[in-house]
């Protein structure tokens, strides 16, 4: 338990993120746990750097509406500070913590208050000892190793409240470091790409790491690590496990075509005011932007809702069924209405409410369709009159 919040075993994989702020700034630093939370983060780590930041954590914990983890470096006594205020948890670096007798003290303590501890190694602060004996590179083995021996010295105090993660910057050595870590450990694991950087790439190697690890069933935790407004973190966190069918969605799945030749809208435009439509609404529907109403509605036919576009309006659909037509300038608000008619009362509901129109819009569907079929016919990129131009052009050359 980390404060209230479960982690390993059967509980649900929770979402990490951390401040930013200076923690002895406890409003500032308050504000952002809020807005970090309001994101999806479970669990928020705040730094305990100085005498002043244990002190802020003080005001922080009762106030917080997450459980707290304090992040510590080289400094055991800042672990004791943080555990006299009331954190939740506590993450220990062992590359930089390395007096045997310093672990002990502060697992011992935690153990008293009955509060776990991450063992938090980090690929780019390995100990000294751990780089020489594995040639002066960061392995999978080193890290696990590192892991491993600070265990030791907490299973001396018998203290067994921890959680570890082997971060590393390199996505297949961190995925190869977890492999190896859950094959010698039944502890909860704390999953994370360390400094992925800014997004979107940052995003996605933090995501190609999590996820891998994720899809084996290792992995009781998460951090993004992005070099941006932490909200962002949290806001992947969550959605990646709700993307990965591991948490409960909570906001839209906006799935939208890529476009193709035959669109009648600008699709993109559509779906990106779709999505900025919805992100404040937790609406937890699966709701489709389709380009033209030739595939449209069949291709997203699982979707809750969904709207397809055709002749300068929009063909809006509940479970693939034609229900109501509307001015192409008034398809993302038509969603949104139908989205929380849906959310409110549910889909029978919407489909009971369109009786009226469902057969006027399946006419003027199907119309739209034929119109478009006719104009832009089977080949709508016009590949065969590209390929012959090419071919003119190669047999002129
Ligand atoms: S056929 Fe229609 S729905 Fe499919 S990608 Fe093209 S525009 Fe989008």
């Amino acid at each position: 338990m980390v404060g209230q919040v479960p982690v390993g075993g059967d509980a649900p994989i929770t979402v990490q993120s951390m401040t930013v702020t200076k923690t002895a700034d406890h409003e500032a630093t308050l504000q952002q746990i809020y807005a970090l939370a309001a994101a999806g983060a479970d669990i928020v780590r705040c730094t305990c750097n100085e005498p002043e930041a244990a002190e802020g954590l003080a005001r922080i914990v009762p106030r917080s509406p997450v459980p707290i983890v304090a992040d510590i470096h080289h400094q055991y006594r800042r672990a004791l500070d943080a555990l006299e205020a009331g954190v939740h948890c506590l993450r220990l670096n062992p590359g930089n913590i390395r007096n045997p007798q310093h672990i002990r003290l502060v697992a011992r303590e935690a153990k008293d208050r009955g509060v776990p501890i991450r063992i938090g190694v980090n690929g780019g602060s390995l100990h000294p000892d751990l780089y020489a004996k594995y040639g002066g590179r960061v392995t999978p083995e080193a890290m696990v190793e590192s892991a491993l021996q600070e265990i030791e010295f907490f299973d001396e105090v018998d203290f067994d409240l921890i959680k570890i993660s082997v971060k590393a910057s390199s996505v297949p050595l961190m995925i190869d470091a977890y492999r190896q870590l859950a094959d010698v450990t039944d502890h909860p694991l704390h999953l994370g790409v360390t400094e992925a950087g800014p997004p979107p790439v940052g995003t996605l190697k933090a995501t190609a790491g999590m996820a891998t690890l994720l899809a084996e069933g290792i992995g009781d935790t998460i951090r993004y690590s992005l070099t941006a407004d932490p909200v962002e973190e949290a806001r992947a966190g969550r959605q990646l496990l709700e993307i990965m069918g591991l948490r409960e969605r909570r906001n839209v799945d906006l799935i939208a075509c890529p476009s193709c030749g035959r669109a009648e809208i600008d699709v993109v435009g559509v779906a990106h005011d779709a999505m900025e439509a919805f992100a404040e609404r937790e609406i937890p529907l699966q709701i489709a932007v389709m380009g033209c109403v030739v595939n449209g509605p069949g291709e997203a036919r699982d979707a809750d809702l969904g709207i397809a576009a055709g002749n300068k309006r929009g063909h809006l659909f509940v479970r693939g069924q034609n229900v109501a037509v509307v001015p192409e300038d008034e398809m993302v608000d038509t969603l949104v209405e139908w989205a929380e008619y849906i959310q409110e009362n549910g889909p029978e509901a919407a489909l009971v409410r369109a009786s009226s129109t469902k057969d006027a819009a399946r006419k003027a569907a199907e119309e739209d369709r034929q119109r478009n079929l006719g104009e832009r016919g089977d080949d709508a990129n016009n590949s065969e009159a590209v390929i012959a131009g090419i071919r003119r052009a190669s047999e002129g050359g």
